[in-house]
């Protein structure tokens, strides 16, 4: 394996009802609150009235930053830092989705930043501190509740980028499997997606000797394909809403990875893909994800392969790595499509019109992709075999 630091100092709160001890949490920090959320499903499913009553037990002053969109938008992290700055906030606290923590992220950083928060997003300069930011999660997916990782959407130039940094971490975040149980059928499937994606970046890594990490990959992935099919049939079965939880953050919180650094080239063409037509972001890799891995196979057969056999249970008496490979590849395909993710680029009105300019963006710093080597020519195989 590779030699690795590992640092993650998000102290996480999982549990029914540990909504309930947010005021525990906050009194540590300063009282001077900004209340970050999305489009309104915490003021439908009751979550809204729960945090205000605890901001208010730990006599906190709220600011509130609504509307925080799906695929969230600079514009709006511009407008939760000039707040932070006018009103001199000195915690935030994000209550939604991956969408809603990511523009935190953004916010927390940009609020002790002088510059413009764009050349930290696209890395052109180093965040040096942060706003302190605890987040309540209401959304099994992204991992984004115990990770310093955050997306942001400039619409006027059509880029989605990714980010993170040491002062990225949430501070603290409650997962409570309540908070999650009025996520939608279609919500919940992506989240789905989003999480198995995040196991499969991992799992297809250059570095050598690494059974724990795989082993650990495949237990994820395991977990996830045997809770999703009964969970979506019963959306409000609180223990198959705290497995999918903790699956989420195990997918994405750094111990997959460690001495092992996944590919990431399907997330990031998913973001080009999501930077020039406005799609859910696992819905683009529920698309992506499984002609990404057949136009990998000849990168090391022996590992798609494993994938085949140890996740998706193909028998491989008698046949080549290849055709093993492929069996694996099409049974998770199928196991989306049965779980109502979308699976070709036409579901979404996206037709060969725009492929050249997703494969651009894709490839805007060169070569991409830390176990398949991407470049253009190729983004556009696998572009065209997604259509
Ligand atoms: P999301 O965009 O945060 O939320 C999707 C939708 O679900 C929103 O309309 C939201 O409504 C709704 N929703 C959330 N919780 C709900 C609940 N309890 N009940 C009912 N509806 C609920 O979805 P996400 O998948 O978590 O985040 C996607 C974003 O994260 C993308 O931009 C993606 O690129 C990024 N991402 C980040 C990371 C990372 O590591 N940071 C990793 C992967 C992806 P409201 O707005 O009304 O709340
Ligand atoms: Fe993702």
């Amino acid at each position: 394996m590779d030699a690795f630091t590992f640092y993650n100092p998000t102290k996480l709160i999982f549990g029914q009802g540990k909504t309930e001890h947010l005021a525990e949490e906050l009194v540590v920090y300063d009282r001077n609150v900004l209340l970050v959320y999305g489009g309104g499903s915490i003021k439908k499913n009751g979550l809204y009235e729960k945090v205000t009553k605890q901001l208010e037990l730990a006599g906190c002053t709220v600011t509130e930053l609504a509307g925080v969109e799906p695929n969230p938008r600079l514009t709006t992290v511009q407008k939760g830092i000039d707040l932070c700055k006018e009103k001199q906030i000195g915690f935030i606290l994000a209550v939604g989705g991956g969408s809603v923590i990511d523009a935190t992220k953004a916010i927390a950083v940009g609020a002790r930043h002088d510059g413009d928060i764009w050349d930290i997003i696209t890395k052109k300069e180093t965040p040096m501190d942060a706003l302190p930011f605890g987040t309540i999660l209401t959304l099994a997916a992204t991992g984004s509740e115990m990770n310093s990782g955050s997306v942001i959407t400039n619409w006027e130039t059509h880029q989605k980028k990714g980010w993170g940094s040491i002062f990225s971490f949430p501070n603290f975040s409650i997962l409570d499997p309540i908070n999650t149980l009025s996520v939608p059928q279609d919500q919940t499937v992506y989240g789905i997606v989003d999480m198995m994606s995040h196991v499969l970046e991992a799992y297809f890594h250059p570095a050598e000797n690494t059974p724990l990490q795989d082993r650990i990959c495949e237990s994820i992935l395991h977990t996830v394909i045997e809770a999703a099919p009964p969970l979506l049939d019963d959306l409000e079965n609180v223990d198959l809403r705290e497995t999918i939880l903790y699956s989420g953050t195990m997918a994405l919180n750094g111990i997959t990875q460690m001495g092992a650094r996944g590919d990431w080239g399907t997330h990031n063409l998913e973001h080009a893909v999501s930077a020039v037509f406005d799609i859910p972001h696992a819905g683009g890799l529920a698309i992506l994800f499984p002609h990404w891995l057949r136009h990998s196979i000849d990168v090391n057969p022996e590992r798609s392969a494993m994938l085949a056999t140890n996740v998706f249970g193909v028998d491989p008496t008698g046949k080549d790595k290849q055709d093993v490979a492929l069996e694996g590849i099409d049974k998770l395909a199928a196991f989306w499509k049965q779980l109502g993710a979308p699976s070709r680029l036409a579901d979404y009105g996206i037709d060969e019109s725009k492929l050249e300019q997703i494969a651009d963006i894709a490839c805007e710093n060169g070569i991409y992709g830390n176990y398949h080597k991407l470049g253009k020519p190729q983004t556009l195989e696998i572009l065209k075999a997604a259509l």
